[in-house]
C-alpha cells in the first residue's frame, strides 16, 4: 500500500472513531438498606417479605432487593469496564421493595442520596442524566404533578447534573431537556413517565399531569425546526410487561397519548432509554404504514429481586449493566453490550461482572436501528434459536427454561406493539399462528383484516 492510500485510510479510520460514543446505562438498584446475613433466610432482607432468601451471600439473593455491596460492585464495575463514558444514563427506582410505613420520606431521600453519592465519587466528572422511577417517591408511585418537597430536594442533590432551568422543570414536574452535552444541535429529553403509572391514584384523572405532554410536545416541535436529534430517557415505559399477559403499566389514556407524541415526533427522536422491567427487553414504535419508526431500549436492572406480580413464574434476573454504543453525529444507536453478575456464581466464588452480549452478534443485526431491531424481533418471532437467546438474555440468564409457545405470545406481541387494541390483536394473531388444522386460516384472515389498519 502506498504511503498516500495508507494515510487516507488511517485518517478515515480516525473519521469512524471520532463519530462513535458510548454511554452507560443503569436502572432499578433498588438498594436494601435492611440487608444483613443472619442464619434466619426469613430475616436477610426485608424486600422478601418473609420468603426466604435460601441462598444469600455477600452479594445479595434472588429473593431481595440489592445490598450495598451489589450496588457499589456495579458502579465499580463500570468504572473497570469502561471509565470515562461520554455520559451515563440512570432511570430510577432506587428503594426497596418494602411497605411504604417500612420507609417514608427521609429513607426514600437518603437512599437517593447515597446512589447520588457514589456515583458522583466514582464518576466525577461525568454527566448523568437522571430520571425518577416509581419508587423515588414516598408513598412509592404516588408521585405529584406539583412541586413537593422530594422533587425539590431531589434537584439539590442532584445540582452538579442539572442546568438551572432543568432545575426548575424537574422541581415543578420531575422532568427536564437539556442540550446533549451542551452540544448544539443534539438534546436530552428526561420524562417523569410515573405521572402516567395506572398505580398513581394522584395524576389518574388529569388531562396532562404537570403540563408534561404540552411541554414534551413543545420540545420536540423546537426540536424539529433547530435540526436537533433527541434522546428521551424515563423510568415507567408504556405497552406491556412481557413476563404476564395483558399487563400494561400506562392508563390507556396516557398510553395512547405517549404514542401519539412519538408517532408525532418520530424523526427527531433517535433513541428511548427506560427502565422499570428489571428485564432486558425492548419495545417497536411504527408509523401507519407499518414502518419502524423508533424503539425503546428496556434495560435490566441490578436488582435481582423476585416479583411478586401475581402471574409471573419465578420473575427474577441476574444484575445487569448496560453500555450503549452511538453516533455522535446522527445520535443511531449502533450497539448494546450488557454485562451481568451471575448471582449464584458470586456469591460462592468471586464477583466477576463479565460481557454476557452484544446485540449485534447475537442478533446478527447491522446496528440497533429501528429497522435493525425490526429485524430482530422478526428473528425472534419466527425463529425458535432467536425466541430461546432472546428469552435468556430476558432475565439476564437467569431463567434458561425453555420459552415456549405462550411465552413466544408474549414476548413477541408486548415488543411490537405499544398500543393497547393493537397489542390484543397481536396477542389472537399470534396465538392462532400455534394452533394447527382448519383454524389457523379463518382466524388469520379476520386478524389480518383488523391489522391491516395500523
Ligand atoms: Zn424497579
Ligand atoms: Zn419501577
Amino acid at each position: 500500500m502506498s504511503t498516500v492510500r495508507l494515510l487516507l485510510s488511517c485518517l478515515l479510520f480516525k473519521e469512524v472513531l471520532a463519530s462513535s460514543g458510548n454511554f452507560w446505562h443503569i436502572t432499578d438498584q433498588h438498594w436494601d438498606h435492611t440487608f444483613n446475613l443472619t442464619a434466619n433466610p426469613e430475616l436477610v432482607c426485608a424486600s422478601s417479605g418473609k420468603r426466604p432468601a435460601a441462598n444469600a451471600g455477600i452479594f445479595g439473593d434472588y429473593a431481595c432487593d440489592s445490598p450495598w455491596h451489589l450496588i457499589n460492585s456495579s458502579v465499580y464495575a463500570m468504572k473497570d469496564i469502561l471509565p470515562d463514558p461520554d455520559f451515563i444514563v440512570w432511570t430510577g427506582d432506587d428503594t426497596p421493595h418494602i411497605p411504604n410505613g417500612d420507609l417514608g420520606e427521609e429513607a426514600v431521600l437518603n437512599i437517593i442520596g447515597n446512589l447520588t453519592q457514589i456515583l458522583n465519587q466514582v464518576f466525577p466528572t461525568t454527566k448523568v442524566y437522571s430520571a425518577l422511577g416509581n419508587h423515588d417517591y414516598h408513598p412509592k408511585s404516588q408521585l405529584p404533578a406539583a412541586s413537593n418537597s422530594i422533587y425539590n430536594q431531589t434537584a439539590e442533590m442532584w445540582h452538579n447534573w442539572l442546568d438551572p432551568e432543568s432545575k426548575t422543570t424537574f422541581q415543578k414536574g420531575g422532568y427536564y431537556t437539556e442540550k446533549l452535552l451542551n452540544r448544539t444541535g443534539f438534546r436530552m429529553l428526561v420524562l417523569n413517565t410515573n405521572l402516567y403509572y395506572d398505580q398513581n391514584k394522584l395524576t389518574e384523572n388529569m388531562d396532562d399531569p404537570a403540563d408534561q405532554f404540552s411541554w414534551a410536545d413543545q420540545v420536540l416541535t423546537e426540536a424539529a425546526n433547530n435540526k436537533e436529534k433527541v434522546y428521551i430517557i424515563g423510568h415507567v415505559p408504556p405497552g406491556f410487561f412481557e413476563k404476564k399477559r395483558s399487563k400494561p403499566w400506562f392508563t390507556p389514556k396516557f398510553n395512547k397519548e405517549y404514542l401519539d407524541l412519538i408517532q408525532k415526533h418520530h424523526s427527531v427522536i433517535h433513541g428511548q432509554f427506560f427502565g422499570h422491567h428489571h428485564t432486558d427487553s425492548f419495545r417497536m414504535f411504527y408509523n401507519s404504514e407499518g414502518s419502524p419508526i423508533s424503539t425503546m431500549f428496556l434495560s435490566p436492572g441490578v436488582t435481582p429481586w423476585k416479583t411478586t406480580l401475581p402471574g409471573v413464574v419465578d420473575g427474577a434476573n441476574n444484575p445487569g449493566i448496560r453500555v450503549f454504543e452511538y453516533d455522535t453525529q446522527t445520535l443511531v444507536v449502533k450497539d448494546v453490550v450488557t454485562y451481568y453478575l451471575n448471582l449464584t456464581h458470586a456469591n460462592s466464588a468471586r464477583g466477576r461482572w463479565e460481557k454476557e452480549y452484544r446485540l449485534t452478534e447475537s442478533f446478527r443485526v447491522p446496528d440497533a436501528s429501528p429497522s435493525s431491531m425490526h429485524q430482530a424481533l422478526e428473528r425472534i418471532a419466527n425463529d425458535h434459536c432467536y425466541l430461546q437467546k432472546y428469552y435468556e438474555f430476558n432475565s439476564v440468564s437467569y431463567d434458561l427454561t425453555e420459552c415456549d409457545s405462550d411465552c413466544r405470545v408474549d414476548h413477541v406481541c408486548a415488543a411490537r406493539e405499544v398500543d393497547f387494541d393493537r397489542y390484543e390483536q397481536c396477542v389472537l394473531k399470534e396465538g392462532a399462528a400455534v394452533i394447527s388444522g382448519g383454524l389457523l386460516p379463518v382466524l388469520s384472515v379476520a386478524v389480518s383484516l383488523v391489522l391491516a389498519n395500523r
